[in-house]
């Protein structure tokens, strides 16, 4: 049984994180689980989860959507205004 070379903290030889202080026992092991951290990031379950779990959930949901639509390309905001005239156009000749 090894020690963490951080704490002291006795060691599991299945755990890749002290239990203790969470820093990694080997440098390969942090890279997965900031790979992972970061791919999570990027899917809508991993987002969500994020939003939830910070304390201002407001704040989080607006720097969400802020993202959003910078990630949004002219194309992009192009086609959303044609879907608007064109739903406009649809709503007003039924009237
Ligand atoms: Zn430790």
């Amino acid at each position: 049984m090894n020690k963490c070379s951080v704490c002291g903290h006795e060691r599991n030889d299945r755990d890749m994180k002290c239990p203790e202080c969470g820093s990694f026992y080997s440098k390969i092991a942090e890279i997965i689980a900031e790979q992972e951290a970061r791919e999570e990031m990027q899917t809508f379950r991993g987002r969500c989860k994020k939003i939830l779990s910070s304390d201002d959930v407001k704040q989080e949901v607006l720097s969400e959507l802020k993202l959003m639509w910078a990630g949004l390309t002219k194309k992009g905001v192009f086609a959303l205004f044609v879907i608007f005239v064109f739903v406009f156009a649809l709503v007003v000749s039924v009237l």
